[in-house]
């Protein structure tokens, strides 16, 4: 509908070089970089088939590109891609460990008109210390403190875990005083380096207890405490769900967005390995339409043993990739069975 902003968004990924080594990171193999012309006419793609999109079908698109790694300020030409998309007309965010930013880097960041940063921590100093390496609290909560004073919007990004359940109160208070802007919580995905934690993953009451937990947060505190899972979203809905047949919500996978690995390789949600094209080779215009993967995932019919028949399908549909991940640890290639996690199971 003309007038209904729609958001699309593509997690781009810049390298998979990174200046720390975390366990549970999901990159999990080095493969070559695309070229800066590579990723110019990646951009310029996206940005035509979002063209085409907004004559054909009459919509408003607000499109952004989330430049991440790896470690994307490992890049040497990152401001040159960055301004490149802007000059497309994409909204631009960046993912980052947050250690190498430092006050210029800061000021080169609000320059070329960043949206937002997103920063990762893991836990309070000894938890992100044990998972990222001795010191990189401390750089990363330097790196945060540059950009708030360049008033960048920057958001702290967790990913809750048994070992850090326990320090939510504890972080939300670190990034008030640090004058964040907010900060998110996602649920570990248990693949690439992720495997080796899937005794950290939250379990279906814990999940339960900790949406609980956020949305007493988010009353009381100074600065946006959000979360993005689609389970998450749900318990704050007051009631009203769509009853639709096309997704209004939810698991962004192939829905709202795709990710655009180092090598050009497109797949439905980064935590989700299930390549189904390249941007240097494909028509994304035509992959977008024509991936079995990207229908499938769209169609309420091809989901089994849950969400095909929950009344929250079409703003949930649970994380997908979870959903991989615990059907791959059984020895199945299923990327549509139930979410595990799900407490309305
Ligand atoms: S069954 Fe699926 S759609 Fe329903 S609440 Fe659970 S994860 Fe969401
Ligand atoms: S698969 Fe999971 S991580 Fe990926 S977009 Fe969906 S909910 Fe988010």
């Amino acid at each position: 509908m003309k007038g209904t902003p729609f958001d699309f968004f593509v997690q781009f990924h810049l390298t998979e070089r990174c200046n720390l080594s975390c366990r549970h990171c999901y990159q999990s193999a080095s493969v070559s970089e695309m070229k800066y012309e590579e990723i110019c006419g990646a951009i310029t793609e996206l940005k035509q088939t979002i063209a085409g999109w907004a004559i054909d079908y009459d919509v408003d698109i607000s499109p952004s590109l989330h430049f991440t790694g790896g470690e994307p300020l490992l890049r040497q030409d990152l401001f040159e891609v960055l301004g490149f998309a802007r000059g497309c007309g994409f909204s631009i965010s960046l993912m980052s460990n947050g250690t190498l930013i430092d006050k210029a880097m800061a000021r080169r960041l609000r320059e070329v008109q960043v949206a937002d940063v997103q920063i990762s921590l893991d836990g309070l100093e000894g938890t992100h210390d044990s998972l990222r390496g001795q010191g990189a609290y401390r750089r990363t909560l330097e790196g945060i403190r540059k950009l708030v004073a360049e008033e960048i919007e920057t958001n702290i990004n967790l990913t809750v875990t048994r070992r850090n359940m326990a320090q939510i109160e504890g972080l939300i208070d670190v990034a008030e005083k640090l004058g964040a802007s907010g900060i998110a919580f996602s649920r570990l995905v248990p693949s690439g380096k992720g495997k080796a934690l899937m005794n950290e993953v939250l379990t279906r009451e814990d999940i339960a207890r900790l949406y609980d937990e956020l949305r007493r947060y988010k009353n009381g505190s100074k600065i946006a405490v959000t979360s993005r899972d689609p389970l998450a979203t749900i318990a704050e809905m007051d009631g009203h769900i769509p009853q639709t047949e096309v997704p209004m919500g939810g698991c962004a996978a192939g829905v709202f967005g795709v990710t655009i690995t180092t090598d050009g390789t497109i797949m439905p949600c980064r935590r989700m390995d299930l390549p189904i094209g390249n941007i240097k080779q494909d028509s994304f215009r035509e992959l977008w339409i024509d991936s079995p993967v990207l229908e499938s995932l769209r169609t309420r019919e091809e989901y089994h043993n849950g969400c095909e028949s929950c009344s929250y399908w079409p703003v949930c549909r649970g994380c997908r990739a979870i959903a991989l991940a615990f059907a791959r640890a059984e020895g199945r290639e299923d990327y549509l069975g139930p979410d595990p996690q799900c407490p309305y199971l």
